[in-house]
């Protein structure tokens, strides 16, 4: 399998950049093909701005979606833009890995989603119709890949549990799984945590590896988060809301998730 690590810690020596060598090295062990985006490595340029548009008419405003299709459809992106779309398309399956930081993920990586999900790359195409709304959430460009978050946190399982003083993890990650996963099309598995990581030390540190190499060997196996599909049926176009029979007790992120039971 093709895997690529999308990664964003400033410290090789943290408890990411530990996690991260030793998930590369298990997945080669296995025989897959690994690519990784250090991105702190690659000195990432994390702001979408009109640089990253090679030929773009400067007496015009900068228009942040328009301009990126232009350049997209063209072939004006900023090589770094390309050359992590480049990646996107070889790879079957994505990792990204990340300490949750303010509940979301390090502005690095945001910015990498920001500048490498152009308009027609990752969004802005197919029909619209009373059918069908774009090809999106299930469909599109990168359909037919898997994605998993590999993510630690500083605050403790409980903190994060679903009356916990956080939010429960599942809608904490919610815009990232089903925004900026499911959206382009990626099928996302159930996410791997390191709850409380301050708190690992070599012991510790051994079972993550055992438990995370686990969740590795089965990358093509696990079943994947079951968002519902927006062209699949169950949302009314063009209102995109969830027809009345699906999950009728269910309100908020759990919504989207087929077959969900419980009322939240
Ligand atoms: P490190 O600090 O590098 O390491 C953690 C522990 O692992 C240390 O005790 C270290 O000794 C040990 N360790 C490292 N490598 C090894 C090894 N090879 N073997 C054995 N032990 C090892 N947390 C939240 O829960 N929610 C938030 O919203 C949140 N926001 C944050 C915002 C910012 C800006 C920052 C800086 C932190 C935030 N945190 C938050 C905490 C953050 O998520 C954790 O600090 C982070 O997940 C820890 O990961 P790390 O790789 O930096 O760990």
């Amino acid at each position: 399998m093709n895997i690529l690590i999308v990664y964003a810690h400033p410290e090789p020596r943290s408890l990411n950049g530990a996690l991260k060598s030793k998930m590369v090295e298990h997945l080669q062990v296995e025989g897959h093909e690994v690519q990784v985006s250090d991105l702190y490595a690659m000195n990432w340029k994390a702001v979408l701005d009109k640089n990253d548009m090679l030929s773009r008419d400067d007496s015009q405003p900068f228009h942040p979606s328009l301009d990126s299709k232009y350049a997209y459809e063209t072939g004006t992106q900023s090589r770094d833009i390309s050359a992590e779309q480049e990646k996107l398309m070889w790879a079957d399956t994505v990792i990204f890995q990340f300490p949750l930081w303010w509940f979301s993920m390090p502005a690095i990586m945001q910015g990498w989603i920001e500048r490498v999900y152009a308009y027609g790359f990752a969004y802005g195409f197919g029909e619209h119709s009373d059918r069908h709304w774009g090809d999106r959430y299930g469909e599109g460009n990168l359909s037919g890949k898997r994605a998993l978050l590999v993510v630690t946190t500083g605050g403790w399982e409980s903190h994060y549990s679903e009356r916990g003083v956080n939010g429960p993890i599942d809608d904490i990650l919610f815009p990232i799984q089903h925004g900026v996963l499911f959206y382009p099309g990626f099928e996302v598995l159930p996410p791997f945590i390191v709850y409380r990581a301050g708190k690992t030390d070599g012991t510790r540190f051994e079972q993550i590896c055992s438990d995370l190499f686990q969740r590795l060997d089965t990358l093509d196996s696990t079943p994947a988060i079951p968002y519902l599909r927006q062209n699949g049926g169950a949302y009314a176009i063009p209102s995109l809301t969830l027809k009345d029979d699906v999950n009728p007790a269910v309100i908020g992120f759990s919504a989207h998730i087929s077959g969900f039971k419980d009322k939240h």
